[in-house]
């Protein structure tokens, strides 16, 4: 699937994210700090309201069934103190008749009829009112009984202009705004930076990496960077890179040498076939030279062959689990070991058997022959005349273990470490005049490996050597794929 290329870098993506949040977290603190603040001005408007109006009932006066406010209210008087910075004062009777009015502003409106009516017949005890000034400015007012003896004998409407609280609000909001632009510039910039500070590794291991070729797998990262995502996955990196270059180190190793042994039988035929070619002989020479060519020909063949196995059998679990069965080792054992037996009397070793019963195992035939020849051919080879291979099959510890003995030349200690790998020979010469090419135990390690088994070597220079194969019984769960699937691409 084509994935469509993001359109924002990374880092600007990042710096946007952050500045969104920013933007979010700003508008709700600004935004509740704003209305608790909103909250608390008008609400001490209405208390300081409040105390104004007990203030000015303390200047009206009843007597008689008649009304008087004390308050100054002819135009060339100063108002009275308690009336300063008011901007309504109004006072009705009982009848709703005015008995004083003073006000800053002209034209706001009476309260509504209503209103003064529940006061008076005691349905409200209070209330505030907000009326808008034509200038557009508010005016909060407090409308309130007047009281006599606890009779309610006329109705106080006092208010203030709310112009103060909102200013200081509007300046709050400035503020608010201002704040937001400067905090979303440092946000951008410092984002920015910071987002260039988190990537800049990323960009460090994305160079280095596309400095490192195919052809020089020597090279890693080696960022110190601390142990974060980033610092792991620069890790990653440089382990799948040692990974890689083991592989490919290990790859070109095997070319070399499956080269190497392809190359000297071919030089051998052809080396024997111009010196023949060269002049007349006698057929008896001929006849040698022939003889050489064909060996050196099986030899090729045996090469090819153990090639060809191993790139099978390299194919990985994938491809041979599928097709194990159940395995009955005993069978295979004495099959193989009574064939064995005709080639090590011709070489003059005796081979013994103690073939126990085991039970089945899972495996795949031919594999599992190829793996016990393979010991048995290198036993016999390795046996002088006179000496005697045992193979053996028992159970330990719900195992199936095989084991394949020989008091022949033995390996010394620091050949056993390696005898497994690959194109390795304890000794060359000897080893190429018996035809083997130093793939028979690699085989045998990669087979017992995908058979979930294990496989290990024990000798004593000169006195002989064992080889064990352990396999787990079929009553054991079966190897999968997953399980196999981290063996390594040679053993
Ligand atoms: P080859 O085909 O050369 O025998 P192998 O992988 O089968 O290769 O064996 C690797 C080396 O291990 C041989 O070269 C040989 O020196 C040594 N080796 C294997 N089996 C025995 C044994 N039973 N006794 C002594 N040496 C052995």
């Amino acid at each position: 699937m084509i994935r469509r290329a993001r359109r924002i870098p990374a880092r600007t993506g990042l710096t946007l994210w952050y500045m969104l949040l920013l933007t979010v977290s700003m508008l709700a603190l600004g935004g509740a700090g704003l209305w608790s603040i909103q909250r608390v001005l008008y609400t001490s408007a209405d208390e300081l309201l409040m105390t104004r109006a007990a203030a000015v009932m303390t200047e009206i006066d009843y007597e008689r069934g008649r009304l008087n406010v004390e308050l100054a209210s002819e135009p060339d008087q100063p108002p009275s103190a308690l009336t300063a910075g008011l901007d309504i004062v109004r006072v009705w009777d009982r009848n709703r008749r005015t008995r004083f009015r003073q006000e800053t502003v002209q034209e706001l409106p009476d309260p509504a009829s209503e209103t003064l009516a529940a006061i008076l017949s005691e349905r409200d005890i209070a209330t505030f009112r907000t009326i808008s000034k034509p200038s557009g400015e508010f005016i909060r007012s407090y409308i309130a009984p007047i009281r006599d003896d606890g009779r309610i004998v006329g109705v106080l409407e006092v208010g203030r202009s709310l112009g103060d609280i909102e200013a200081v609000l509007a300046q709050l909001r400035w503020l608010g705004a201002a704040g937001l632009v400067v905090v979303l510039l440092i946000g951008w910039f410092g984002g920015s930076f910071l987002a260039a500070r988190a990537l800049a590794p990323v960009d460090r291991i994305t160079r280095a990496a596309s400095e490192i070729g195919a052809d020089d797998l020597s090279r890693r990262l080696n960022l110190m960077l601390p142990d974060d995502e980033l610092g792991r996955l620069s890790a990653a990196f440089d382990g799948m890179i040692d990974r890689l270059d083991r592989a490919f180190r290990r790859q070109r190793q095997f070319t070399a040498d499956a080269s190497h042994e392809l190359r000297t039988p071919l030089a051998i035929i052809r080396s024997q076939a111009e010196v023949a070619l060269g002049r007349q002989r006698e057929p008896a020479y001929y006849s040698r030279v022939l003889d050489s060519i064909c060996e050196e020909t099986e030899r090729l063949e045996r090469l090819t062959e153990n090639l060809l196995l191993l790139a099978r059998v390299d194919d990985g679990p994938d491809d041979l689990i599928p097709r194990f069965e159940l395995l009955d080792l005993e069978d295979l054992a004495l099959d193989l070991g009574s064939r064995m037996a005709t080639r090590a009397h011709e070489r003059g070793v005796v081979l013994d058997m103690d073939i126990n019963p085991v039970g089945p195992i899972h495996g795949q035939a031919d594999w599992m022959s190829q793996l016990l020849l393979n010991l048995l051919d290198n036993a016999v080879r390795y046996t002088p005349a006179g000496g005697r291979v045992t193979l053996a099959l028992t159970t330990e510890g719900g195992q199936a273990v095989v084991r394949v003995a020989d008091t022949g030349i033995g390996i010394a200690p620091e050949h056993l470490s390696r005898i497994f790998e690959r194109f390795y020979r304890v000794d060359q010469a000897r080893s190429r005049a018996s035809g083997g090419a130093g793939l028979g135990l690699a085989i045998c390690a990669r087979v017992t490996r995908l058979h979930g088994g294990h496989l290990d070597v024990t000798s004593t220079l000169g006195e002989g050597a064992t080889f064990t194969v352990r396999l787990p019984l079929a009553s054991w769960p079966a190897p999968t794929p997953d399980a196999l699937g981290a063996l390594p691409a040679t053993v």
